[in-house]
C-alpha cells in the first residue's frame, strides 16, 4: 500500500532521490552510482564483484599455457629460420608467419586452460611464448625480431580479444 508513495534514495548518496535499483543485490542507486552492464544497471560494488570472476586462472594454468605458448613459439619460430634469411621478402614472411603462430598458439592455449581467463595469465603466456621464440633471431637477426614482435602480439590480443567476447 505504501510502496507507491514511499520515496526511495540512493544508498550511497542518501538525499537523491531515485527509483533504479542493483539488477544483482538490488539496492537502490542514483545515476552517479549506477554502472550498465549488459545484465542491467549494477551498484559499483556489484561491478568489482563481477570483475573478480573475470579472473578464474588457476595456478596450473600458468603452466599450462605457457608451455603450450612455448612449445608452437618455439616450433613456428624453427619452422622460420630458413625463410627469414630471405632478407627484406623473408621480413614480410616472418610478420605474416609469426601473426599466424600467434593466433594458432592463442587457440591452443585457450583449449589447453579450458578457457579460464585472467589478465596477467594471458600476458604471462604472452611473454614467455615470446621468449621461446628469440633464438630464431641468432639465425635472422631482423627477421627474428620480426617474428617475435608478430607472435607477441598476436597471441597476447587473440587471448584478450576472446575474453572480452565470451
Ligand atoms: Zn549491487
Ligand atoms: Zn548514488
Amino acid at each position: 500500500m505504501t510502496e507507491l508513495s514511499e520515496l526511495t534514495y540512493c544508498k550511497t548518496h542518501p538525499t537523491v532521490e531515485t527509483g533504479l535499483r542493483c539488477s544483482k543485490c538490488e539496492d537502490y542507486i542514483c545515476t552517479r552510482c549506477a554502472i550498465q552492464s549488459p545484465v542491467g544497471y549494477r551498484c559499483k560494488s556489484c561491478i568489482k564483484g563481477q570483475q573478480a570472476v573475470f579472473n578464474t586462472a588457476e595456478t596450473r594454468d600458468y603452466i599450462v599455457g605457457a608451455l603450450v605458448a612455448m612449445s608452437i613459439g618455439a616450433a613456428a619460430a624453427a619452422i622460420n629460420i630458413f625463410p627469414a634469411s630471405f632478407g627484406f621478402f623473408g621480413w614480410i614472411i616472418a610478420f605474416m608467419f609469426g601473426g599466424a603462430a600467434g593466433r594458432f598458439g592463442a587457440d591452443m592455449v585457450r583449449r589447453a586452460i579450458q578457457r579460464r581467463r585472467s589478465k596477467n595469465l594471458f600476458l604471462v603466456v604472452a611473454i614467455l611464448g615470446t621468449l621461446a621464440t628469440l633464438p630464431l633471431i641468432l639465425f635472422s637477426d631482423l627477421g627474428g625480431f620480426i617474428f617475435a614482435f608478430a607472435f607477441g602480439t598476436t597471441i597476447y590480443s587473440s587471448l584478450r580479444g576472446i575474453s572480452i567476447r565470451r
